[in-house]
């Protein structure tokens, strides 16, 4: 016979964990944890920057951000770094409008002249004259906060099946017959679609009609620089959005900010972009890159409004997503399972208003 759960979640990356963790902690519903590779975490969660940054994502997700501050910091997973939004000379009003945007959202945020950078980033080139100061901002420990999910999980009792991906499900009169590629089978009330890249293609599995949720290639390169990183570094982003850099144990992580359309897949990098990189930092300080140590990809994968997806699918309601984390999905984690957790339980919502994150936008 078949095991029967009640509720089963496709993906165990953050999302997936972060839900299992919640529900875990929150009902005595049987509850199986699928991911497909050996490993959990081996896509865009094993893949991400890291930061913890109010106005990353837009001032849609700045509530998810928002919330999960204090729960993130409680966990002790968060290390101040503050963000530096850049401008070139002549970019002043798109810094300025920058800083007012997420100032109206509550953000605080302050604006820099060209020695108020200068004295955060040594050796800034001459043509960056002002910036926006996001003092909040912090790394956030990625590892520690995945293994955390999945540790509360398993102690609620949440089994976390690796290598058993989701081959098939055939929807019955009680909720879904499913096929894992372990050869296992196994009965589920709800299914949740937490598979970040493949949420669309697991909709597909169900019947369902895909979201358009799509999937971008991010590219994030570890530099060795002539001289010391500075410690106190802040996260630097660019106003125009062609790249960030930020520390980490005394070398640069370093972005081109790249938004390259890509199937579901086990992203790499291109030399292109990791070139592209290297060459627009070397516009921005003057610290000689000595030797590119590693290199790596994800996927990014947003709704077309770029807003996240939680809710009971409107065409059934044994389908849920949980999906469309874009690049914010670590540091909305725990504010997006508490509220995804109500959702399914059918509990009144926190401080976090759902509406906006409903399937049901998508007609
Ligand atoms: C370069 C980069 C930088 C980023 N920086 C940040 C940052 O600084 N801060 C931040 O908050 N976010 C950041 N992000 C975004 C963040 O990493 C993602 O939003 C988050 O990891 C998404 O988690 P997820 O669980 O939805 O997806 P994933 O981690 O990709 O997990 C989905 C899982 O589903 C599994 N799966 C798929 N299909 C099936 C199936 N049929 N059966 C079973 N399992 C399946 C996959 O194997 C995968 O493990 C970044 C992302 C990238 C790529």
């Amino acid at each position: 016979m078949d095991a029967a759960f009640d509720i089963v979640i496709v993906g165990a990356g953050m999302a997936g964990a972060s839900l299992a963790a919640a529900i875990g902690a929150r009902a005595n519903a049987r509850v199986l944890l699928l991911e497909a590779e050996e490993h959990p975490g081996y896509h865009a969660t094993g893949r991400s920057a890291a930061f913890w940054t109010e106005s990353y994502g837009g001032p849609g997700v700045k509530p998810l951000t928002t919330a999960s501050g204090p729960l993130l910091r409680d966990l002790g997973v968060l290390t101040p770094r503050g963000a530096l939004t850049i401008g070139r000379a002549g970019q002043e009003g798109e810094v300025a409008a920058f800083a007012a945007r997420y100032r109206a959202v509550g953000v605080e945020i302050d604006l820099l002249d060209r020695a108020g950078i200068e004295a955060r980033v040594p050796n800034l080139r001459a043509d960056w004259t002002s910036g926006a100061l996001e003092p909040s901002t912090c790394d956030i420990d990625v590892a520690a906060l995945h293994q955390h999910y999945l540790g509360q999980a398993h102690r609620h009792g949440v089994p976390l099946w690796c290598r058993a991906g989701l081959l098939a499900a055939e929807r019955t009169t009680s909720g879904w017959s499913l096929a894992l590629a372990d050869g296992r089978r196994v009965t589920a009330g709800v299914l949740v679609n937490a598979a970040g890249a493949w949420a669309d293609p697991v909709a597909r599995l169900a019947g369902l009609g895909p979201l358009g949720i799509a999937p971008y290639r991010r590219t994030v390169a570890q530099l060795a620089v002539e001289g010391p990183v500075p410690d106190d570094l802040p996260l630097v982003l660019d106003v125009a959005g062609c790249f960030y850099f930020k520390p980490e144990s005394g070398r640069l992580w370093l972005s081109p900010h790249d938004e390259t359309p890509s199937a579901p897949c086990d992203a790499a990098p291109e030399e292109i972009d990791v070139a592209l990189a290297v060459d627009r930092f070397e516009q921005v300080v003057d610290w000689p890159v000595r030797r590119v140590e590693h290199r790596w990809a994800g996927l990014r994968s947003f709704a077309p409004d770029r807003l996240p997806v939680y809710g009971f699918a409107p065409q059934d309601a044994a389908f849920f997503w949980f999906a469309g984390q874009g690049g914010f999905g670590i540091q909305t984690a725990p504010a997006a399972a508490d509220l995804a957790a109500r959702l399914l339980m059918g509990e009144g919502h926190g401080g976090v208003d759902p509406a906006a994150y409903s399937p049901a936008r998508f007609g």
